[in-house]
């Protein structure tokens, strides 16, 4: 503990913020007569007089105390007091507010399961290190890379080895759509103490993460509040030795609409590229995802789904997926002229109905309870805006038609629209398993089974 360094500006505003809420006897008896000698990672230590006087406030002050700290948001969220003369702590704040590990992650996003190729080797080894020493040499680690290369998979990959090895660190993995979103939700509803309460508990989650993982960080360009939110997160975390983790879908320097100083300070972390596979690691890829989905696939037809699949593994992976339903419809085994006429056409053979955005959409409504103008149309209410999506997510897996003519389909929507909503679905589907099974019944109903 250091004799002469001065701490009177952390421990000043929170004085404030008790002053504020208790008596002004007690004020002036106990609080002002607190010494802060130090700050021990997020605690601030305390010294008071005398033994007795260090049980009254654990006794009777403590709970304010602790909100205190919190408002008057200091870069600490706890206190510790120490006896004047002893080396002891006399109160020892209770442990971490219940940590309970990421229920957002998917188990299956793993590094096994994540195939190594020249596009993704440095970035593996980067992500990997990570995982295994967090804060160590790869702090922030900075990802980029084209949409469906692999990016969340790695990250997800990071949390889990984490969250299995180290259970004692606290991990966040969070899409920066949610950071956006709960961050303009305290901000907009409702003012007063109450939604400050909110924002500095918020503010707290996220600074008091060991491993903070942040995914496809674009979405953050142009909400300048957010930004700067984030800015302060992102300054606290390192400075306090903890690991961060980002990936979008630019090199930081490219991210135009970023203030300098994000981008600055992404810049010098470690940043990493993740480019599309070659034709050899998109059939390694695969052959990993048909074992996932313990299908064989024959190597010609393999080699038939990575040619002219396009750069994206997300793109890939639905070609295969598409060949496999194929298969499970028409219950033939997957060939290379099944895969080419499923790739090319929707239309089934033997008698069986063919499957056209109608059907879909149909089948949509019903199971939904919606008319079909209401699923095509434009009206943004909860209850119509999911169905759509699922919609637009079937559409472009069952069907093979471009993301354009879907758009068309579906109440002349943009294809971006289209794809934004498909990979919002498939993402949703992994972290819920109860929309996933309203999926597969909607499948059903498509497929009349
Ligand atoms: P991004 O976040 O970059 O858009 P994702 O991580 O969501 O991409 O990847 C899209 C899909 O492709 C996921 O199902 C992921 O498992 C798969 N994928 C991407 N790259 C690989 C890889 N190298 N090995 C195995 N699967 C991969
Ligand atoms: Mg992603």
């Amino acid at each position: 503990m250091s004799e002469s360094a001065n701490f009177d500006f952390i421990y000043d505003p929170i004085k404030e913020k008790m002053r504020e809420t208790i008596s002004h006897i007690s004020y002036i008896t106990y609080i002002e007569k607190l010494k802060p000698v130090d700050v021990d990672g997020r605690y601030i230590v305390l010294e008071t007089p005398n033994e007795n006087f260090a049980q009254y406030i654990t006794g009777t002050l403590a709970e304010k105390m602790r909100e205190a700290i919190i408002k008057a948001d200091v870069g600490v969220s706890d206190f510790r007091l120490v006896v004047e003369g002893s080396g002891e702590y006399a109160y020892n704040a209770p442990a971490e507010e219940n940590y309970a590990p990421p229920s957002n992650l998917d188990k299956k996003y793993t590094f096994d399961s994540f195939v190594v190729g020249k596009n993704n080797e440095f970035v593996y080894a980067a992500a990997r290190n990570v995982a295994e020493d967090p804060a160590g040499t790869y702090n922030p680690l900075f990802i980029y890379g084209g949409t469906g290369l692999g990016k969340t998979h790695l990250m997800q990959a990071i949390a889990n080895k984490i969250v299995a090895e180290k259970p004692n660190l606290k991990v966040i993995y969070v899409t920066c759509e949610q950071f956006v979103n709960e961050i303009i939700d305290t901000m907009f509803t409702g003012r007063g103490p109450d939604a400050r309460d909110r924002g500095n508990k918020l503010r707290q989650h996220y600074r008091s993460a060991d491993v903070l993982i942040i995914d496809d960080i674009q979405f953050i360009a142009n909400k300048k509040a957010v930004q700067e939110e984030f800015f302060h997160t992102f300054n606290e975390l390192v400075s306090k030795g903890k690991q961060i983790v980002i990936s979008s879908d630019q090199p930081p320097k490219e991210l135009t609409a970023l203030e300098e100083r994000l981008k600055t300070r992404f810049s010098g972390g470690l940043v990493f590229d993740i480019l599309p596979p070659n034709f050899e690691t998109k059939i390694a890829i695969l052959k990993r995802k048909a074992f996932e989905k313990k299908c064989i696939v024959p190597d010609e037809v393999l080699t038939f789904l990575a040619q002219d699949s396009g750069d994206d593994v997300r793109t890939l992976e639905g070609r295969l997926t598409k060949v496999i339903f194929a298969s499970k419809l028409h219950e033939v085994p997957i060939t290379v002229s099944l895969a080419a006429s499923a790739l090319n056409e929707a239309v089934s053979e033997d008698g069986k109905e063919e499957i056209t955005p109608d059907s879909i959409i149909n089948a949509v409504c019903s199971y939904y309870r919606v008319t079909k103008g209401d699923l095509v149309g434009k009206c943004k209410k909860k209850e119509l805006v999911q169905p759509r999506q699922i919609c637009c997510y079937l559409m472009c897996e069952l069907l093979s038609l471009p993301l354009m003519a879907i758009g068309k389909a579906l109440g002349n929507r943009n294809h971006t629209t289209i794809l934004y909503s498909r990979n919002k679905v498939e993402d949703l589907c992994q972290v819920n398993d109860r929309l996933a099974k309203d999926i597969d019944d909607i499948k059903n109903i498509v497929l009349k089974k």
